[in-house]
């Protein structure tokens, strides 16, 4: 038996117990009974230390030239590159997804890290004319401070990368709170950031719970950005817990996505992306397809078939390469999956597939949920408009094109959409008419890449995106610079030069001899 290891926070460069002396376990969802470390069970005390670190460390980072902030992010998409296979398998273990998503989700933030890295070369402002002679103007980005990460457990080290390595490239420092079931990603991407040479207090990890570090570093007055990925309902309280003081926050929250399948589609394919898209990370994505909205003349067809790949779906352990879909991350993710199964049969949904907690020897001791296929389903059902964040999908049957996207619009969220078609004009016409961050044409709702913008419209999200570069813009704020090399103190908007529009009427007046 080897010794349980016990993991520590990560304050000022030094990885340290917190001040609690408590300690929380992190269990594996495939099998309760290997329990894979224990970790500190923080409070404000600990928030408050890593906050210090970051605000002291901050006074340096900020004047590092970016091309050297670039060669560290380098080195840690060296290292992530080296330990790829190990942190797979540690996130699989923490929660469950099967070990060739896992390899996804270090990869991107290996991508990020490169990214990001190449961006300390650029992180390209603005030069343009003046409008008065004499004069040079110009916008760059500044960093804005010690940035506060709440992060979810369904991309345990994408997430924080996509967040980290754009907060750093900036300039910033940070302080991250990772999801209690997870904390292990966020500690292997921060010991990779220590062995990149990360300076001390650039990047600190504080473990525990939302209310006792979350809400504390959130509510740090010194804490100037927070950007939060998880639920909706959280995201809320956490926007109002920001607004008194202005804090910027950034937050990428739920997703109902659809994917619209059209009578001309290829329906192999679109059924291969609906499997994918519904059961990969078993539902657990904000943007696992989970309405799909399929078009009369096709839908018996193709809901025999998605309900045949269901229940064929080889379910288990994610660390067995044979495995197609794990676990619900932990227990009450599993009876809310559960409950949610109920209200769509109340609600007169006809079960298709799954259904029921697999029992078999092979689950007897993790949190399983057979791939559930609902069918015949209405649009305002409460299964069809709420995020379930499980291996659930429901089959929505549609008279027209129009009526998909009419459907696929109904619906508080805007996150990712996807439309099987052979048609281009419907295609575009689903592009232009479908309120939604991400679109896809004849792939499913998921499969982002890192260096195009990611976020979603109405409850997803607050108007920003991250990864791309349009993530830099939640960790820098412009400054735009005037020079005036005239000698003269000229007064933009009222010394209209002659001729131009809004310029006094009349003749251009020659300016006195003197
Ligand atoms: P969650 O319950 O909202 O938790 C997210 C994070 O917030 C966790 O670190 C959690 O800590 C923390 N937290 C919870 N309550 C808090 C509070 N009162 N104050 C401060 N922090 C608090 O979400 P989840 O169940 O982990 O993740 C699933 C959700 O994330 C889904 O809704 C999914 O759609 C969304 N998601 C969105 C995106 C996107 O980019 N749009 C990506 C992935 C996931 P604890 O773990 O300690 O509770
Ligand atoms: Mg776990």
């Amino acid at each position: 038996m080897t010794k349980t290891e016990t993991y520590r926070n990560y304050i000022g460069g030094r990885w340290v117990a917190s001040a609690t002396r408590r300690r929380f376990e992190n269990r594996n969802p495939a099998d309760t009974r290997d329990l894979i470390g224990r970790f500190q069970d923080s409070d404000e005390r600990d928030v408050k230390a890593a906050v210090d670190a970051a605000a002291e460390a901050y006074k340096s980072w900020r004047l590092v030239p970016g091309p050297q902030r670039g060669e560290i992010l380098y080195r840690l998409g060296r290292i992530l590159t080296e330990r790829k296979e190990e942190f797979a398998r540690d996130m699989t273990r923490e929660m469950g997804k099967v070990l060739k998503e896992t390899r996804g989700d270090v990869q991107e933030a290996i991508d990020m890290a490169f990214l990001m890295g190449g961006e300390g070369r650029r992180l390209h402002g603005a030069t343009t004319p003046s409008e008065l002679p004499n004069k040079f103007a110009m916008a760059v980005r500044s960093p804005i401070g010690v940035c506060g990460f709440i992060t979810p457990w369904n991309f345990p080290m994408a997430i924080p990368a996509w967040k980290s390595t754009a907060a750093l490239i900036c300039g910033n420092t940070v302080v991250i709170k990772p999801a209690t079931d997870t904390p292990l990603s966020v500690i292997n991407f921060a010991k990779a950031l220590e062995e990149a040479g990360l300076p001390p207090g650039v990047f600190n990890v504080v473990t525990g719970s939302g209310s006792r570090v979350g809400m504390p570093l959130i509510k740090d007055p010194r804490v100037r950005v927070i950007s939060f990925t998880g639920s909706t309902s959280v995201g809320k309280t956490i926007n109002q817990a920001c607004a008194p003081d202005f804090k910027h926050v950034h937050l990428e929250m739920g997703g109902k996505n659809p994917i619209i399948v059209m009578d001309d589609a290829n329906l192999e394919l679109a059924v291969d992306g609906a499997i994918w898209g519904a059961f990969g990370t078993s539902g657990q994505r904000c943007t696992a397809s989970s309405r799909l909205i399929v078009h009369k003349k096709v839908a018996k067809k193709f809901t025999e078939m998605v309900a045949e790949r269901a229940k064929a779906l080889k379910v288990g352990d994610g660390l067995d390469p044979r495995v197609e879909m794990g676990p619900s991350v932990n227990e009450s993710q599993m009876e809310t999956v559960l409950e949610y199964v109920a209200i769509g049969r109340n609600e007169g949904a006809t079960l298709a597939a799954g259904g029921y907690r697999l029992k078999g020897k092979a689950h007897a001791n993790g949190w399983f949920v057979a791939p559930t296929v609902f069918a015949d389903c209405h649009p305002k059902m409460r299964t069809s408009q709420e995020e379930i964040f499980g291996p659930v999908t429901s089959i929505i049957p549609v008279r027209s094109f129009d009526e998909a996207i009419e459907v696929a619009n109904d619906i508080d969220y805007g996150l990712s959409s996807s439309i099987f078609t052979q048609d281009v004009n419907r295609a575009f016409t689903a592009m232009r008419d479908l309120e939604t961050g991400l679109f896809y044409v004849n792939i499913p709702t998921i499969g982002a890449e890192t260096h195009l913008p990611f976020g979603g419209n109405k409850q997803t999200g607050n108007g920003h995106r991250e990864a791309g570069l349009a993530g830099l813009d939640v960790f820098s704020e412009w400054k735009s610079i005037y020079v005036d090399f005239s000698g003269k103190i000229q007064k933009a908007q009222i010394d209209v030069p002659a001729g131009q529009a809004g310029a006094p009427a009349g003749r251009p007046r020659k300016p006195r001899k003197r």
